[in-house]
């Protein structure tokens, strides 16, 4: 009898099969359109030889999902679990189920991409002013961002956003000594190659710096709520700016910063439901005065009006990132962290101003209540406290080991003081053990309750309200919330409904069994601080995942610490200059960089202090040779890197790479790969070992951690063995190069996502993903040519792993625009490609090899479709200013308005293809006004009259 083997059966359990979006009759058959006749041959026509990989990647086989999660199961139970109360910005909370299932673990959250496009974008943005709102409110501030990196990184943010804005000629910062110790850390890497000088001083010393600006904390690190009035006039008095670390939970029931004189306030929202998770993600934030909003770094949403009148949300004040001026930049946050921002907004609107105070003023008398009771047992105890306690004269380390043997961890300031932070988790329990620990005996707490009073200081009790907006007065019950986050998630498109096909972006597959591991409390709660025995599991995961990233790219040593793209491309530049200074070159300061570069590539580089060269691209779309060759030897005495893009963002993998790392090395550079594309190499070349130096990969792209609406993100930098010593340290490290980031692995949460896909696609399925990526791209391109020009190809006229549409002569010829194909997709129920860049005028198509040839089909009809809707426009069959592109996208309203006074028909508007009929996205809002939007900047929660009754509009 005819049986298959075991083998054979099981090989069909692989889940390479279920990321790879087409089978092997559809690849077979897409293979026959693009003219090869393997995947092998394609890619052979596609790669040049030169940089080529002979040997397969040396990872074990791919595996099930069933075994990668029992691998991963084995590695989480190496960390141990305590209890944290560790503080110095991270603190225990609970996640609202309601709020862990229905967003952290639900796609229609975590599939979606930053909103450019602001049509599709709605419910996410609605959920991102909400967490300005909240920030604004707690802050008492004017204006705040929709999220950034974390705290560290925000403090620098808003440590150069003073230098920038105040009036002060100062060159010095001067920062509180009780600030936390890893913002201390980030603020030194970020000051000395800006040429900031920082000062680190105890509060009484702060008043009489004259410095352009003071950053303080507030409460404290050492959890003291101090009372900054009269430092701040002092400072303004001085011409300096007033930046304040914060906590937002302590601000419902502090004086805000807002009302004492701050100017620009930043802290991280992660105690608002969003776990450990060893240090990250979670999302930070800057709130400022109105004043600064057009010089601040991030994202903010902002409101306008659509085509029809009514209220629409879109990113305010950029299409994409305003301070991303390439050369002129001033920040090079792209990615942020929306996903972590949309949980903290959403766990303010479940609990409401009321529940938030309630939470905060419980976390206060746990902590008065363990401060009576030590002070009882003659323990000595700091005052003015909000949740964390500052104890002094103890043998800490006699403390501690009786902790830890407690399963309970404290905070060691040094080897006679200890903190103590409570927070939401904390329990009546948790007081009584942690008095026990410094041999105080609580024998009945509600007794002790009725006996201590508060500690919070008297002049500084908050008395402002807040969050009186009634989106956080209105979803407090459960059914209530589910059905808030429903209707906003049906608002958006997102990749659990359609492609997203995003040129440079590399929207693929974020596999369900790849983010399961992410939310097991063996990684979602260990504090970034728990001493290393516990984190085993972690580090196992870190060491691991970064052993296959150096095998991936061909370098040899990776830090995992970047928490975004942008910065892992800043730490990369921070190891090329520390090596140039460690050979006595310090003087090279010159970047490189081609004209089609990501705007981030020359804002890392002039945030390192490099001065950016940019040079020419020929017709090909090829970084011009000549040019670079000129430009090298221009430069040679003072050539620090060149910055490129592989394959670069035109879509092509350039032929001369190697003799242009060459002509870098020979002139004393070093060469910088931005590795966002690198879903066109895993597996088929390798930047390490073709004259890269370094490169930054986008965990977020290319290895399957999903976009989050913006973010979260991880952004390693992979280097050579010269520049491993100059990798950005970890916290209590050493390292000539400083800390990047405020935890030592960045993102730590999310790597199982990454690990997770590696192990199960194996260097097989890796290989054959990347080849799928550029069958996929070369089967729209070939497709589409009859209909759309293709900008640039590469050798055979092939593309890489995405390709750019040419829609600049169509507008020639009928008014039609880029744009307007970009809004009429969403008519189809398709998310839009990348618009105008690296080109104006054109969209970036990249499908990756997650989708399947059906998905792919769906996209090409929708784009012949609108093809054919232009020639009516160009043949006059359709009004060239009155048609469906330009009035695109149409909304329910719209269409089913009594009157319809368009020059062609509803139907065509609703349904231009048949197969809408039967499954329909209706956009909320028509097209948002841009220009509105930039001229009355209003960043705060829709008041609810603002919306019209449909018969004024
Ligand atoms: C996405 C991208 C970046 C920036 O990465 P972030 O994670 O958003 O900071 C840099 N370069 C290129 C080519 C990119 O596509």
């Amino acid at each position: 009898m005819n049986r298959d083997s075991l083998r054979q059966l099981e090989n069909h359990d692989a889940f390479l099969e279920r990321h790879i979006g087409p089978n092997d009759a559809e690849i077979a058959h897409m293979l026959r359109i693009v003219g090869h006749d393997s995947l092998d041959a394609l890619t052979d026509a596609i790669v040049p030889a030169g940089i080529k990989s002979t040997a397969p990647l040396a990872l074990p086989a791919p595996v099930t999902e069933v075994e990668a999660l029992a691998k991963i199961r084995a590695v989480a139970s190496k960390n141990k679990i305590f209890r944290s109360f560790i503080g110095q910005g991270y603190h225990g909370t609970h996640t609202p189920n309601v709020i862990l299932r229905n967003i952290l673990e639900n796609p229609a959250w975590y599939t979606a991409y930053t909103p450019y496009q602001a049509e599709i974008s709605q419910g996410r943005m609605e959920a991102l002013i909400n967490f300005q709102t909240l920030c604004a409110d707690l802050t008492g501030m004017e204006i705040a961002n929709a999220s950034l990196l974390d705290e560290g990184t925000a403090a620098a943010e808003a440590m150069t956003l003073a230098k920038r804005s105040g009036k002060s000629k100062s060159n010095l910062f001067a920062v509180s000594a009780g600030v936390h110790p890893q913002t201390l850390e980030v603020l030194r890497t970020r000051a000395e190659p800006m040429g900031i000088e920082l000062a680190v001083l105890p509060d009484a010393e702060l008043a009489g710096a004259d410095a352009f600006g003071v950053l303080l904390q507030y409460p404290d690190t050492f959890g003291h709520a101090n009372d900054y009035r009269a430092l701040a006039e002092a400072v303004h008095a001085r011409g300096g700016l007033v930046c304040v670390a914060t906590d937002l939970l302590a601000l419902t029931l502090l004086v805000p910063p807002g009302e004492w004189g701050a100017d620009i306030v930043v802290g991280n929202t992660q105690r608002f439901g969003v776990p450990f998770g060893f240090g990250g993600p979670h999302a930070a934030f800057m709130a400022c005065r109105d004043a600064f909003k057009r010089s601040m770094p991030g994202r903010l949403i902002g409101v306008s009006i659509d085509a029809e009148g009514q209220p629409a949300y879109r990113l305010t004040l950029q299409t994409r990132e305003q301070h991303i001026r390439r050369e002129k930049a001033t920040s090079n946050i792209c990615t942020a962290q929306v996903l972590l921002a949309v949980m903290a907004a959403m766990y303010a609107v479940y609990h409401g101003p009321d529940g938030l105070r309630r939470i905060a003023a419980r976390t206060h008398r746990l902590a008065s209540l363990l401060a009576a009771a030590l002070r009882k047992a003659d323990v000595n105890v700091g005052g003015d406290f909000f949740d964390t306690l500052h104890i002094t004269g103890v043998d800490a380390d006699a403390v501690h080991a009786r902790a830890v043997a407690a399963g309970i961890n404290l905070r060691r300031i040094d080897g006679r003081s200890l903190g103590i932070s409570l927070d939401e988790t904390s329990t009546r329990e948790d007081v009584v053990a942690l008095a026990a620990l410094f041999g105080a005996r609580i024998e009945d707490i509600d007794a002790l309750d009725a006996a201590t009073t508060d500690a919070l200081p008297a002049g500084l009790v908050r008395q402002s309200k807040y969050l009186q907006h009634p989106v956080f007065n209105t979803h407090h019950s459960e059914h209530e919330l589910l059905r808030y986050m429903r209707s906003l998630a049906d608002k958006d498109l997102a990749m659990d409904r359609t492609m997203i096909p995003l040129g440079s972006c590399t929207m693929k597959l974020n596999a369900t069994a790849e983010m399961i591991p992410i939310t097991w409390p063996e990684f979602a709660n260990i504090h970034p601080l728990a001493p290393a025995d516990q984190a085993a599991g972690y580090r196992e995961l870190v060491d691991t995942l970064e052993a296959m990233l150096v095998e991936c790219t061909g370098y040899d040593a990776v830090s995992l610490q970047p928490n975004s793209g942008a910065q892992g491309e800043y730490a990369g530049l921070l190891a090329i200059r520390a090596y140039h200074r460690s050979r006595g070159e310090g003087h090279r300061d010159v970047c490189l960089i081609p004209d089609s570069a990501h705007g981030t590539n020359p804002a890392s580089a002039q945030m390192c202090g490099m001065t950016v060269v940019v040079t020419k691209t020929d017709a090909n779309g090829n970084v011009d040779v000549e040019d670079l060759r000129r430009a090298a030897e221009q430069y040679s005495d003072r050539l620090a890197a060149l910055m490129i893009t592989y394959p670069s963002t035109h879509g092509v993998f350039e032929e001369d790479i190697v003799e242009i790392c060459e002509i870098v090395h020979k002139h004393g550079g070093q060469v910088y790969t931005d590795g966002a594309n690198m879903n066109a190499l895993v597996g088929v070349a390798k930047p390490g070992k073709w004259g890269s130096d370094v490169s930054h990969l986008n965990l977020h792209k290319t290895f399957c951690i999903p976009h989050g609406g913006g973010g979260p993100g991880v952004g390693p930098c992979a280097v050579k063995s010269h520049l491993a010593p100059f990798l950005p340290k970890t916290f209590g490290g050493e390292g000539d190069v400083g800390m990047v980031s405020a935890a030592s692995f960045g993102s730590a949460s999310i790597l199982p996502i990454s690990w997770m896909y590696i192990v199960m696609m194996g260097a097989e399925g890796l290989r054959k993903a990347t080849q799928v990526a550029l069958l996929n791209a070369n089967y729209i391109a070939k497709r589409l040519a009859p209909h759309y020009k293709t900008l640039y190809t590469g050798r055979n006229g092939l593309v890489a792993h995405e390709c750019i549409l040419d829609l600049r002569p169509l507008k020639d010829a009928t008014g039609i625009s880029a744009e307007d194909v970009a809004k009429r997709l969403i008519d189809f129920g398709f998310h839009a490609p990348t618009l105008s860049f690296p080109v104006a005028g054109t969209l970036m198509v990249e499908p990756t090899e997650s989708e399947s040839m059906h998905e792919l089909d769906r996209f090409i009809d929708a784009m012949i479709q609108i093809r054919e809707e232009i020639r009516a426009v160009e043949e006059g069959k359709l009004d060239r200013e009155d048609n469906p592109l330009r009035n695109a996208p149409h909304t329910a309203t719209a269409v089913s308005a009594s009157e319809w006074t368009h020059a062609y028909p509803r139907e065509l508007a609703a349904f231009p293809l048949a197969s809408l009929r039967r499954q329909k996205y209706w956009p909320p809002v028509a097209r948002v006004d841009n220009v509105y939007g930039d001229k009355n900047v209003m960043c705060a929660c829709i008041p609810v009259d603002a919306y019209k009754e449909p018969a004024e509009a």
